[in-house]
């Protein structure tokens, strides 16, 4: 299977080119030049296959024989060793086919896990076999670092410099990025929002020259094509518990940067049968606007309780589009330039076809702190400020009772003691024992100003692999 561009400029490249760098040299994201098709009785047969099973059987065409079938098997067992529940991704039924599939059940409590210790495994792997280095630069609005932090912390081919925006994570989340004792391992709080670090990293993978001794940039942010082929296998997991591929099942996810709905749209094109996937945004709403009204219109950033979606630009859009325009890398190219200036309209006809597929809703702080109050009252279950979200935007959007509509829970409610509080919880939700001590445990972070020159001098000056 070969990869190409979102913006059609760049030649051909293989899976393992692929998952070493972050955006093509085009400035488009990589994707497959065509998907794996599977079909119903395929399908079917995988009813009983272990989640890590059916890694397997999804994830095999995309990487094409790149690695040998039992070391895939070998890195999908040990990426999901650390996950704390036997079913890895469980389900828990909230009302008349309404269901939250669970996805926090990894190390760092978030959806990342599913792709990021995977992730993690796969480069240090493919660095091995080639024999080389790499320095991996991310941005976080929260999740990603930690997940990526403890994917990579034993990797030895590997320096990971992460930028969260400084003071707007929740501190479980930054104390599970900056308490990870390990030389190969950078965190950076960013004077900024998660935009602004993201643009940062955008500038320094277009210009890597600062790096010393030739050394490349990768991407563990979900333009790496790996993470949503990770993803990928959660839904088809999802649907084969609540009676698919028989069955259509619709599922609900809190969206950020749209790697993770994106991961539920390839599912549906290579054969699961999905009725509907809803956006759901907070009031950093840009996608539900463009969805429902063809506004893409930027807007300043709102800090919002649920900090993981305060993103304005979401890179995996321009995935979805180059889908929906045909593979017309030029189209997507003006689209884009269209994006930066602030006044991106898609076709109609493209419009229409996104919308037989994706609902969209907006919930905004006050919404979400009344949703996790009546669940935890109702239901005596407590949702984190991300799955809350979800799941109010999948009562609002289903179009009917019979099909089961699962909202992706993305992640613990412990990682948010904000938002749950406000919602009339007593107190700090209780961290999983692993994590326990985590308030004690030594913090390391370097804070940065929003400059180019300082931040790569930074990362040039402090690289050990
Ligand atoms: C990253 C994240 C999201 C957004 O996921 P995208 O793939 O960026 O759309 C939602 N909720 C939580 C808790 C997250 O960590």
């Amino acid at each position: 299977m070969k990869y190409i561009s979102t913006r059609g400029g760049v030649a051909p490249k293989s899976f393992e080119d692929v998952i070493l760098t972050g955006l093509a040299p085009d400035g488009g994201l990589f994707v497959p030049d065509q998907l794996p098709q599977f079909s119903h009785s395929e399908i079917s047969s995988w009813k009983d296959l272990s989640y890590q099973e059916l890694a397997l059987k999804v994830m095999s065409p995309f990487v094409d024989g790149a690695i040998p079938q039992v070391e895939l098997k070998r890195l999908i067992e040990k990426s999901y060793a650390s996950f704390r529940h036997s079913e890895i991704a469980p389900l828990v039924k909230t009302g008349k086919n309404e269901w939250i599939l669970e996805l926090f059940h990894g190390p760092t409590l978030a959806f990342k896990d599913f792709a990021l210790q995977f992730l993690g495994n796969l480069l240090d792997y493919t660095l091995e076999k080639r024999q080389e280095k790499v320095v991996i630069m991310g941005a976080t609005s929260g999740d990603t670092g930690s997940a990526a932090i403890e994917g990579c912390r034993r990797c030895d081919n590997i320096d990971i410099f992460i930028l969260h925006p400084y003071q707007r994570v929740s501190e479980v989340q930054r104390r599970q990025m900056t308490t990870v004792q390990a030389d190969n391992i950078h965190n950076i709080a960013m004077h900024g929002n998660f935009d602004d670090c993201q643009n940062m990293v955008k500038a320094s993978f277009a210009d890597q020259l600062f790096l010393p001794g030739g050394r490349q940039l990768a991407a563990v942010n979900s333009i790496n094509w790996a993470r949503i082929m990770a993803q990928i296998v959660y839904y088809f997991w999802g649907s084969l518990r609540l009676g698919g591929p028989d069955q259509a099942v619709s599922f609900s996810v809190p969206t950020g940067n749209f790697g993770d709905i994106f991961a539920g749209y390839l599912a549906t094109k290579m054969g699961l049968p999905i009725k509907q996937l809803v956006i759901a945004t907070n009031q950093n709403d840009i996608l539900h606007r463009c969805i429902s009204e063809n506004d893409h219109t930027t807007r300043p950033l709102e800090q919002s309780l649920a900090p993981s979606m305060d993103i304005m630009i979401s890179s995996n859009f321009e995935r979805l589009l180059f889908d929906l325009y045909d593979h017309d890398g030029k189209a997507i190219a003006d689209l884009m330039a269209d994006a930066k200036s602030g006044d991106m309209r898609l076709s109609e006809s493209v419009l229409s076809t996104a919308r037989q597929l994706f609902s969209s809703y907006r919930c905004d702080d006050k919404g979400m702190v009344e949703l996790i109050r009546d669940t935890y009252q109702d239901h005596d279950y407590l949702l984190d400020p991300h799955t809350a979200i979800g799941l109010a935007a999948a009562r609002a959007c289903r179009a009917d009772l019979e099909t089961p509509m699962v909202t992706l829970a993305t992640a613990h409610p412990a990682k948010f003691p904000d938002a749950v509080k406000q919602a009339g919880y007593p107190s700090d939700p209780e961290l999983p024992s692993h994590m326990a001590d985590l308030f004690e445990r030594e913090e390391k972070f370097t804070v940065l100003d929003n400059d180019l020159l300082a931040v790569q001098s930074f990362i040039s000056d402090n690289i050990t692999a």
